[in-house]
């Protein structure tokens, strides 16, 4: 069993590299074991206001020092996040729930986009474009945004921070972070890691409190030039709304619904064993994670019999206790929300087939915070676990009698993420790939994403990219100049 570290921050504010107090206070817990971690500070307006302005001071000396030297405080991040993976993956595991060799692969994870973007940050190459008239030229440059307003979600509270930190450190622009309510704890932590890596204060300001308040002022305060979101879809709209009368440019990435298409010949064992980690990462609340599996009919009972004897030998239970597969939801209303989900697709006909409950065992857990791992069979288009994004460990398989009419039926949706082919012959799941109208697709690989590709979703999941060379680019703007020639007589 691991132990919760004892903190190397304060549960607070992070403004202009000092730790601030105020009046209200968010409680945050462990969800496995319901075990109060901290009373974390809730920013109040006139902090995130005195943040923004803080964020807007530093802006100038921060855009101006040298790319190389912004890229190497990154790196520096990166290496001290590895070197305290083990610190960082327990307090991450406690505060989110998942399994500790999760969360210590989240670190990596995070680390690995300060390392990225810290490569990056000398490689914003602006272009010299010849003009029409031979006494001109065009100057093409990129130039950092100005302040950034960042808000991410639960699931990956720490990966989702850095992608969008490094991104937007690397181009110049300084930050304001505002962290999901329940879990502001993992991006305190960071923020003190930076300052010791030399990012001056103010560069990265951390307001944890309520998204509809915070988000909406980001969205109306003048000094933010840029909004990046990681979020519901819901949350992406109102927040686009909220952006739209100051046409503040916005980088949004929201739900998914993916599907996973097993083909006719695909190895079995491995795709079922591949789909089972996929759902039993960080539980299934993942926007990426297979939210439909698609089955050839005549290999469906096979498939599910190999899914549901793996997904019998996990263990679900506490993420910081040793062997552990899963881990709780983040709540116990998530908890309840997805039960009525499952309660109206078998109203409808689907089945269930399997659910692990072995985390019932433990008497030291907070039982309703749990959701089983539960293979469902039968389940048709209409259902609420093929419309909506399940987020959670549910497999719903969904049978199809053809590879086209299971493209046709992937596609079928307003969202547009990720998606999974699984198959032997690889020009059958090329073009399978190829009509999938999603961002990203694995084939025959379960987690495609890294920091060197850009990705983002098409459709209402979302606008923009993170990571790869594209990253950069939703901190930066895009300025022409147009310009005599110097002639020089030699
Ligand atoms: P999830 O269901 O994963 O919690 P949300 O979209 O509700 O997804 O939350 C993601 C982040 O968006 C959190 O930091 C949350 O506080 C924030 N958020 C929630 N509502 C709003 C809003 N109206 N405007 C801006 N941010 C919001």
């Amino acid at each position: 069993m691991k132990t919760v570290p004892s903190f190397w921050f304060e549960p607070r504010a992070w403004i202009n590299g000092s730790w601030h107090k105020m009046d209200e206070t968010i409680a945050v817990h462990n969800p496995a074991t319901g075990a109060l971690l901290a009373n974390v500070s809730r920013t109040d307006v006139r902090s995130v206001n005195h943040a923004i302005d803080g964020a807007v001071a530093s802006q100038k000396s921060w855009r101006e020092t040298a790319p190389a030297t912004r890229g190497n405080l990154l790196q520096c991040a990166a290496k001290l996040l590895i070197e305290r993976k083990d610190q960082f993956g327990r307090l991450l595991s406690a505060e989110q729930g998942k399994p500790y060799a999760q969360a210590v692969g989240e670190v990596e994870y995070a680390a690995s986009f300060f390392q990225w973007f810290g490569e990056e940050a000398r490689r914003l190459h602006g272009r010299i474009v010849p003009h029409p008239e031979a006494d001109r030229e065009f100057f093409i440059q990129h130039r950092p945004i100005g302040v950034a307003g960042l808000i991410t979600p639960w699931n990956f509270p720490l990966a989702q921070g850095a992608k969008k930190i490094a991104a937007a450190l690397a181009a110049g622009c300084t930050a304001v972070w505002k962290p999901a309510e329940s879990t502001p704890l993992i991006a305190l932590a960071l923020a003190p890691l930076l300052a010791e890596c030399g990012v001056p204060p103010g560069v990265l300001q951390v307001v944890p409190g309520p998204g509809s308040i915070i988000g909406k002022l980001f969205a109306e305060h003048p000094a933010i030039g840029v909004l990046s979101l990681t979020g519901s879809t819901e949350t992406g709209a109102q927040l686009m709304s909220a952006a739209a009368p100051q046409i503040k440019r916005l980088s949004l990435e929201l739900g998914g619904n993916a599907p996973l298409i097993v083909l006719r010949d695909a190895d079995l064992e491995f795709t079922a064993e591949q789909l089972v980690r996929m759902k039993l990462f960080v539980s299934g609340q993942v926007c990426v994670t297979a939210n439909r599996v698609f089955v050839p009919r005549e290999i469906e009972e096979e498939f599910v019999g190999i899914v549901t004897d793996l997904l019998r030998s996990k263990r679900v239970g506490n993420g910081l206790s040793d062997g552990v597969d899963a881990g709780p939801l983040i709540h116990e209303r998530a908890c309840r929300d997805v039960q009525a989900m499952l309660d109206e697709s078998v109203a409808n006909g689907a089945r269930i087939v399997y659910q692990n409950q072995s985390y019932l065992a433990d008497p030291q857990l907070d039982h309703k915070a749990f959701f089983p791992p539960t293979v469902v069979t039968g389940v048709d288009d209409e259902m609420g676990l093929s419309c909506k994004e399940i987020f959670a460990p549910i497999i719903p398989i969904l049978a199809y009698d053809s590879v086209a009419n299971a493209i046709q039926r992937a596609n079928n949706t307003q969202h547009g993420l990720a998606g999974y082919v699984y198959g032997r012959d690889m020009s059958q799941c090329r073009a399978v790939a190829n009509q999938l109208e999603v961002g990203i697709v694995g084939v025959n690989e379960w987690r495609p994403l890294k920091a060197e590709i850009p990705f983002g979703g098409i459709k209402q999941s979302g606008i923009g990219v993170e990571g790869g060379e594209e990253g950069m680019r939703e901190f930066v703007t895009t300025q022409v100049i147009s310009l005599p020639k110097p002639i020089v007589q030699i």
